[in-house]
């Protein structure tokens, strides 16, 4: 089973915090979530906007986001 990149993470991260992924992919998501900071903040900051709102925003990648998002990867690949 391939590991998830941080591109299909992000993709995922919605579904996965509506709790839409089949366990197989979960799982994929939670193990790159625990070696991967950029990611595991990421996941942490949508999870508490999300319990925030009570919904995930449709805007959850907002302008913000995506540029930390952009520099937080950037940091991973050096
Ligand atoms: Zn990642």
């Amino acid at each position: 089973m391939p590991e998830l990149t941080c591109q299909e993470l992000v993709e995922l991260v919605t579904d996965y915090l509506d709790g839409a992924l089949d366990p197989d992919t979960a799982r994929r998501f939670e193990e790159h979530v625990a070696e991967c900071p950029g990611c595991q903040t990421y996941v942490e900051q949508l999870e508490e906007t999300a319990s925030r709102l009570g919904t995930i925003p449709a805007e959850s990648l907002s302008e913000e986001m995506q540029a930390f998002l952009r520099s937080a990867f950037r940091d991973l690949r050096r």
